[in-house]
Formats: C-alpha cells, structure tokens, sequence
C-alpha cells in the first residue's frame, strides 16, 4: 500500500503518472485513452531523477557486502575469475557473474534463496547523504517558486540484483527499480531472469521516456516525441564510470542530462574523462548530503528543468489559444 501513499506525494498526477510501475503489474494505458471528460492541462510535468546503483549510490558492488563473505570467497579474486571465463568463453560478463556467483555459493554447500538475497540488501553501504537526499530533493522541488504542480520521481537502473537492492532502505523510495534478476524455482542453480548489461540500461531511460514501464509491454513501437509523457529534457542520470557510458550518451544526445560521482576523497579521473568527453554535464563527490556539490549541482540542473517545463508549458498553451482550445 505504500505505492499508494507514494502516488499522492506526486504531484504530477496527469498522464505521466497515471504509468503503472512494474510492482504494481498492471497493465498500462496509454496516453491516448485517458477520459476525454479530463480538462485539459499541460501534462509532461514529471522530473525523472534516474540512478546506476554500484559506485554511485554505493562504494562496491552490492554481492562484496554479503553474498561474497558469505560464501567465503574473495571479492577482487571474484570479479578476476569472472571476467577471465567471459572473455576466454566469448560470454556476457552480466551473465556469466550472475552463474558463477551461485556455482560459488553451491561449491562452498550454502544455499542462497531470494529472501537471504534481500536480507542481504541490508548490509549494503550508502555513500552518505543518500538516506536523507530524496526528501531533501523532493522537498527543494516542491518549494521551488517555479515547481507548481511538478513532480519529481527516483527511478533505479542497475546491473546488480534486484533482491539485493530491495533489502536496501532506499527500496521504497524509487517509482521503479530495474535491475538484474534471477528465476528462483525453475533450475537446480538460479538461472538469469533479466540481465540489465551497460547498453541494455538504455532501454529503460527509453522506458521512463515513454511511460511504457510494463516490461510486458514492447518499447518499440514508435511513439512520436511530442506525446512522450517524460521527455529526456526533464531526466537526470547520475552514474559512476565506464558502465554508464551508453545511458549518459543516451541522455546527452536526446537532451536529456547526466552527472558523474566518484567516491569521496578518492580519485576522480574517471569522471574528468566523462565530463572531457561530454558525458556528463557536471561531476562531484558522491556526497549527497544537502549542500554538498552533488546537491547544488542538481538544483542547478531541477532550475533549468523547472525553468523549461514552465516553458513548454506556456508555448502549449498558447498553441491551444490560437487553435480556440483555451485550456483556462
Ligand atoms: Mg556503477
């Protein structure tokens, strides 16, 4: 039920909002089915805030907190043998880590079921400020003397398991959570149910876009712009290096936006490499305590948004104006 109560805090309660997201499983409407009785308003006044989990929203790889102390296995040796069979076997490196995790598990004789997975997610670190960032942005939008009737929603895209991230006390506070995930009950191992690899993370910014987060429904089919209820000028994507390559570039090359984090006091490189190469619009530490870098580089970005969409609103009304449709 907390779905619900999340739903009323979201004040862009128009088309965009109307998406199911995947836990609720139900299916999704389109745009142009709403009730014509509706009165018309602007509707794209949703901020997307979209997250890389590994490296951006925690320092290590969410299975080096539990899974693999739990089995008694090395992480660097893991992640070493890993990559090692991916390439010598031509093997996606998702897949091939999600195999070899359980083979691990099953060679040391422990078993490791969906609900050690999520307990799991508890142990997970949080680079600090991130328990407290989303009532700190959503309350920044909210106040914001431009954000009448705008809503801002945290989606999750990661390469890591979905049972991991949902043990983590930041679970309920994403719209939508994609990430890698097992079959728990068809095989003698888990076997891959989604893998999320660096270019497929693409496919949910094209999700969130199009407010076709019903993973039952095709992203495919073609959409015209104009009629995307989250257009990529109004999203955010904060990632952490190499892997977020495809989603930023995604998001640069359609107007939309993306911010680089490095861990705190450690080295940045990586993320003057993105900004260099255009990736990025900004970086900064992955601080995301109220007003740390990270936190004003953000505003910085909600401003323009908050300044667009106010906008975009206003040129729709006056097409609606000259075409004797006043909205008001
Ligand atoms: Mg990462």
């Amino acid at each position: 039920m907390e779905r619900v109560i999340r739903r009323t805090r979201d004040k862009a309660v128009e088309a965009p909002a109307a998406t199911p997201s995947r836990r609720e499983a139900k299916p999704a409407r389109a745009a142009t089915q709403r009730p014509q009785a509706a009165k018309p308003a602007y509707e794209k006044r949703t901020i997307a805030l979209v997250y890389d989990f590994d490296g951006t929203l925690c320092p290590r790889p969410m299975q080096e907190y539990a899974f693999l102390p739990k089995i008694g296995v090395d992480a660097a040796a893991f992640w070493k043998e890993s990559n090692k069979i991916a390439l010598e076997q031509g093997a996606d490196p998702l897949i091939t880590y999600m195999h070899l995790l359980y083979k691990k598990a099953k060679a040391a004789g422990i078993r490791i079921d969906r609900e050690d997975l999520v307990a799991q997610g508890r142990q997970v670190e949080l680079f600090p400020g991130v328990m407290t960032w989303f009532d700190e942005i959503d309350a920044y939008v909210r106040t914001h003397e431009q954000a009448e009737n705008v809503g801002v929603r945290h989606y999750l895209i990661s390469s890591g398991l979905a049972e991991i991230i949902e043990g983590t006390p930041i679970y309920k506070r994403f719209h939508n959570v994609f990430a890698s995930e097992y079959w728990f009950e068809a095989y003698d191992l888990p076997y891959p149910k989604r893998v999320i690899t660096d270019t497929g993370k693409t496919q949910y910014l094209f999700r969130i876009n199009k407010g076709v987060e019903n993973l039952s429904h095709s992203i495919n089919n073609h959409m015209p712009e104009n009629v995307r209820p989250i257009p990529f000028s109004h999203m955010v994507y904060y990632g952490d290096g190499d892997t977020d390559v495809p989603s930023m570039a995604v998001m640069r090359k359609n107007g939309g936006h993306a911010i680089s984090v490095h861990a705190p006091g450690k080295p940045k490189e990586k993320c003057i490499d993105l900004f260099k190469a255009g990736r990025c619009d900004f970086f900064a530490a992955a601080d995301y305590r109220k007003g740390s870098e990270l936190f004003r580089r953000t505003s910085l970005l909600l401003d323009r948004i908050l300044a667009d969409i106010r906008v975009e609103e206003e040129i729709w009304r006056l097409g609606r104006e000259i075409e004797g449709k006043a909205p008001r």
